[in-house]
């Protein structure tokens, strides 16, 4: 990776390191392109900032604003990456990277308090200072740069973190050296393959800068298969989330949406998720998540690896 005059970085791919590649999409400035050996999809010609200082910048209008933070502290915001810890591992040191506000780490903490040991990391300050003021505890220093010393984890979690990083393979190598032998790397990406980015392409809102990797459940395993030093014990697809694709289908010059407008809908869509009286409109949308989730076109995709014993 190298920048050229105007601070834009030429990738090769971040999943096997192929240098050829064929542009598939472009919106406004961000382009996509396809790596012609494994067909992973990613962007290209990004903005030098991405790599570093970005989200500090973002941090006020979008990760801490009341409508995101009320969105991530809900109770059902992290209940399916709740279940899948908890269906993996029911005690532990657990270690969240890209842990943003800390709300993850505070339900499993809040829920059992006596079984996991809990520790945060991200680079976005503003976020680290508001997990600490929710007793989680975080180290505020990049993931890459962090010595964590002796300390060997149960579990590292990925939730919607990998997309956001300009070379994945070293964050995955860095957790599979933290983890102890029988350990868990949990990972969950948006889904490139959703039935909402079939029906929407660029009009969709996730296709937007701050997302650097665009991973189906194929490319996805393929970037896990870099390290062979563990197991896929699980993988899926889940989430859907309706309203995203009735507002997208709207979005006709297929524009960025703004972080009032995301902050807007999360608001919405959290406040459905408590509503009792939506209840049957609930049954209908598990149904719907879980027909979507079969069929591999929910919108995120994770994978569950367990560190081998050498
Ligand atoms: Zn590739």
């Amino acid at each position: 990776m190298h920048s050229n005059s105007e601070q834009k970085l030429n990738r090769i791919c971040p999943v096997c390191l192929e240098t050829r590649k064929e542009e598939v999409l472009a919106k406004q400035e961000l382009l996509l392109v396809r790596c012609q050996s494994c067909e992973m999809v990613f962007a290209d010609q990004v903005p030098a900032q991405y790599a570093d200082a970005f989200y500090n910048e973002v941090a006020d209008s979008l990760y801490l604003s009341e409508e995101k933070l009320q969105s991530d502290y809900a109770t059902v915001r992290f209940e399916r990456e709740i279940k899948l810890l908890r269906h993996h591992l029911s005690s532990g040191r657990i270690l969240d990277v890209g842990c943003s506000t800390g709300a993850f780490l505070y339900q499993v903490k809040k829920r059992w308090p006596k079984s996991y040991d809990i520790l945060g990391t991200d680079i976005c300050q503003p976020a680290l200072a508001y997990a600490k003021r929710q007793q989680v505890s975080v180290v505020e220093e990049s993931f890459l740069k962090c010595d964590f010393g002796e300390s060997h984890f149960d579990a590292i979690t990925f939730w919607a973190v990998l997309e956001h990083l300009l070379d994945p393979r070293l964050f995955l190598a860095k957790a599979a050296s933290l983890l102890k032998p029988g350990g868990f790397c949990f990972i969950l990406v948006p889904n490139f393959r959703s039935l909402a980015t079939r029906l929407l392409g660029a009009k969709y809102r996730y296709i937007f800068p701050q997302h650097v990797n665009y991973f189906t459940s194929a490319t996805l395993r393929k970037l896990v298969g870099t390290e062979s030093n563990w197991k896929i014990v699980e993988e899926g697809s889940c989430h859907f989330n309706p309203m995203v694709i009735w507002q997208d289908r709207k979005n006709k010059g297929a524009a960025f949406v703004s972080d009032q407008e995301r902050v807007k809908l999360l608001k919405a869509t959290t406040s459905y998720k408590q509503n009792p009286l939506l209840a049957p409109i609930k049954w209908a949308y598990n149904f719907s998540e879980k027909c979507l989730g079969a069929t591999n076109l929910a919108d995120n995709i994770y994978i569950v690896l367990q560190k081998q014993n050498q």
